[in-house]
């Protein structure tokens, strides 16, 4: 189990605020003007962690009002100057790592390896990316102005890491924010806004709101947002598109995923197997590009389900606090359910289900590393997004087949590719309907590098230049003597 005195950070910190956190608007905590408050649980456990402002529409409207004051003089700014900002908020989230990925692990459910290694350290490299682009606004983006104010929604699965994504470039670029997290995971956004009005961030540059889909309902909806940036479901996504369409607001999406891993004979097997534990085991299999969607060449398929099986019988189910865990809570007991019946489901329609004998914590919200064989195309369980711990398998003969296969979903976000023949891999990799392909590997990211969807996965690119693109507008300037003479 963890070490006892693992979270007394995390603890003092949620004692400063005594268990209940209000919205950060213009610069300070505030209580929903309601009063409403909801409740934020630990996944692992089931206990009650804080009590969280309820944003309704007076709230949102002030979290409006203070970003749209605050946008002209932020965006007025040098680049140079609002790059010092976002090194500032940089080093903050390295200062205070431990703390982020400790609440992180506790309100998530996430393993404290991955927050820790991961989840907190990419966030910090995105604003200190981001950083180097303000600095070059003035000349990498002269023929372009900020969007305005950003409403921003984002999902559980990497609260952290997704806040990084959607208010580093904003910030950077001039714009001014309303983010809300998700309800599920409203605390490290929270102690995010603590640290960033620590560091000197003007008031009302960054604005989070709190709350439940109908607080980012009215976000979406609200006449004095220039733009809406969302990652989230697919269904959620749809409902924005639609509401957003007519309105002048800019959107970009970032939705759901059901990617291909693709394994042919000449594959590193052991590599391979790896990156299964890599694409579908990392945080529960809650990853919108998780590679949910096993491929394997029928000539190494018997022996790759051998060595999958043997490998997960290794993984270990704990508390997220424990640092020799590879895997930990369900995000909510409503998320472990639709996993466990979406599982059913497969194995109704004939699939082969495979789970180690772990034995998983008490208490909590935990699932079994699942693998399913002996799956049909066309079966729920191939063409879902089950987001949990579940590899779906199915095999196929020719690179033709494998392509196709893989291009059969509704989804375009990532896929990963193994071979050995790297002619080959490539081949494949330039036929795949996805907005990322790994090849011999899964799961990297990097700031400089965008990231999004094809499909129904989503439109818009995070991170990298084309990913600044996204919080500007183009703006021609014509005219005589508009420019100062040389
Ligand atoms: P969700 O769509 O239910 O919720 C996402 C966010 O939207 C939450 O903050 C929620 O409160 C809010 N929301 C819900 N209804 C809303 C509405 N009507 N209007 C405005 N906001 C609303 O998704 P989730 O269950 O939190 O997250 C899991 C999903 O997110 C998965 O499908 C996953 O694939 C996807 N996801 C995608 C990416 C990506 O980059 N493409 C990244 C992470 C997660």
């Amino acid at each position: 189990g963890p070490a006892p005195e693992a979270d007394t950070e995390a603890r003092q910190w949620l004692a400063r605020h005594n268990g209940s956190f209000g919205h950060f608007i213009n610069g300070a905590f505030v209580a929903s003007a309601s009063g409403k408050t909801f409740d934020s649980f630990e996944p692992a456990t089931g206990a009650l962690l804080a009590k969280v402002a309820l944003g309704g529409s007076e709230d949102v409207n002030g979290a409006v009002a203070a970003a749209r004051k605050a946008q002209g003089p932020w965006a007025k700014l040098p680049g140079h100057a609002r790059a010092r900002h976002l090194y500032a908020l940089a080093r903050m989230i390295q200062r205070h790592a431990r703390l982020i990925a400790v609440v992180e692990a506790l309100d998530n459910g996430k393993p404290i390896r991955e927050t820790r290694d991961i989840d907190i350290p990419l966030a910090a490299r995105h604003f200190y990316h981001h950083a180097g682009w303000a600095q070059l606004q003035e000349t990498e983006f002269a023929d372009h102005v900020p969007v305005g104010v950003v409403g921003q929604v984002i999902p559980w699965n990497f609260p952290f890491l997704m806040l990084a994504w959607k208010v580093a470039p904003a910030l950077a670029l001039g714009n001014t924010v309303i983010l809300k997290p998700a309800e599920f995971t409203p605390l490290t956004a929270l102690l995010f806004a603590d640290l960033a009005s620590a560091a000197g961030l003007p008031p009302g540059v960054l604005n989070v709101v709190a709350g439940e889909g109908e607080t980012g309902a009215l976000i979406v909806e609200h006449e004095d947002i220039d733009k809406i940036a969302f990652t989230g479901s697919t269904e959620v996504g749809r409902l924005i598109r639609e509401k957003t369409g007519g309105s002048g607001k800019s959107l970009t999406l970032e939705l759901g995923g059901k990617s291909p891993f693709i394994v042919f004979d000449d594959a590193d097997i052991d590599a391979a197997v790896e990156g299964v534990v890599d694409a579908i085991w990392f945080n529960q299999g809650q990853v919108c590009c998780a590679g949910s969607r096993l491929l394997v060449q029928e000539g190494v398929a018997p022996l790759f389900h051998e060595r999958l099986k043997r490998r997960m019988a290794t993984l270990r189910v704990g508390h997220p606090l424990d640092k020799a865990i590879d895997m930990a809570a369900i995000v909510a007991p409503v998320q472990l359910q639709r996993i466990e019946s979406l599982v059913a489901k497969g194995v109704s329609e004939g699939a082969s289900m495979y789970q180690p004998k772990i034995e998983l914590p008490k208490g909590g919200s935990f699932y079994l590393p699942t693998l399913l064989t002996e799956v049909q195309p066309t079966s729920v369980v191939a063409t879902e997004e089950i987001f949990g711990p579940v590899a779906v398998s199915m095999t196929f003969r020719t690179p033709e087949e494998a392509i196709q296969l893989a291009n059969h979903s509704r989804y375009g976000l990532a896929a990963s590719v193994w071979s050995e023949t790297i002619g080959l891999a490539l081949y494949v990799a330039a036929k795949l309907a996805a907005g990322v392909v790994w090849v011999n590997a899964t799961n990297l990211f990097d700031a400089s590098s965008g990231f999004g969807g094809k499909r129904e996965s989503g439109f818009g690119r995070e991170g990298g230049k084309e990913g600044c693109y996204e919080y500007l507008k183009p703006k021609a300037w014509l005219g005589r003597k508009l420019r100062p003479e040389p």
